[in-house]
């Protein structure tokens, strides 16, 4: 179903989620204050408008109240972007979605009524941290204070050629396996009890975080 976007701010963050949304079949308003980084979008985005986005008359005649979806992505300027999501969501747009800057920024735009907070460089922080600290965990994604996704490189040769079922995997495991990815083939999306774990293969778990230390631990 084809929705319409709003971003405001065209910084790496504004103008990936941009790129992105286009490539996907999406119509999306690009806003900035700065003019060249409005001209890099003017090819790309359905509409791109140099607009500051703090002035509420300017938010009205974009017609900001009738988007889907309205993306916040003014990052440095915290009181900009405190403003802007304030009056958005005072418009009645359903769907607000704010870049953080720090924890606090993020406190205060959850209570203005941001409908999700994001914090890039956080987010990206913890997954390459994750990597570092264990070359088996390829990527991580915290779900919450518990519980998170990883995807974890089967580097254990004691569960080739094994199915789950045979590794009793759920029950060992406490985890999930939500997807096998395998070279360069689609990914097997949650595999059934008969999948067969080969080498080198990827899983994608979900579970609490002590066990997917502890899986990663067993590949070791
Ligand atoms: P990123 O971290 O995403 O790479 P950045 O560090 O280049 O971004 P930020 O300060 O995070 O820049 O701001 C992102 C964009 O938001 C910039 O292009 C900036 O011009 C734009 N911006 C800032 N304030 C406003 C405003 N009031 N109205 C419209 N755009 C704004
Ligand atoms: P359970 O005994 O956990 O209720 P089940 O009765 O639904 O599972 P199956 O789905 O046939 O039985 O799976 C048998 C066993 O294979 C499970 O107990 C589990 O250990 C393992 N298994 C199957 N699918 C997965 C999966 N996607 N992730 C983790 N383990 C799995
Ligand atoms: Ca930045």
């Amino acid at each position: 179903m084809k929705q319409n976007f709003a971003i405001i701010g065209l910084g790496r963050f504004g103008g990936s989620i941009c790129r992105t949304l286009i490539e996907s079949g999406q119509e999306v308003l690009a806003v900035d204050s700065n003019e060249d980084r409005v001209n890099e979008y003017m090819n790309i985005a359905t509409h791109a408008v140099v607009a500051n986005a703090q002035d509420e008359m300017t938010l009205r005649s974009l017609g900001i109240r009738n988007f889907d979806h309205v993306i916040v992505a003014i990052g440095e300027d915290i009181q900009a972007s405190i403003l802007v999501t304030l009056m958005v969501k005072e418009m009645g747009v359903p769907d607000i979605v704010a870049k953080a800057q720090n924890e606090y920024h993020a406190r205060v735009l959850e209570k203005i009524g941001a409908d999700r907070v994001v914090h890039p460089e956080r987010d990206m922080g913890q997954r390459l941290a994750h990597n570092l600290v264990s070359k088996n965990i390829l990527d991580y994604l915290e779900l919450s204070d518990e519980f998170s996704l990883a995807e974890i490189n089967v580097t254990n040769r004691k569960f080739y050629g094994k199915t789950l079922n045979e590794l009793d995997f759920r029950r060992r495991f406490g985890l999930n396996v939500v997807a096998i990815r395998r070279d360069k083939q689609d990914p097997i999306v949650t595999p059934g009890a008969e999948e067969v774990v080969q080498k080198d293969d990827h899983l994608v778990v979900i579970g609490r975080d002590e066990d997917v230390d502890y899986l990663d631990e067993k590949m070791n």
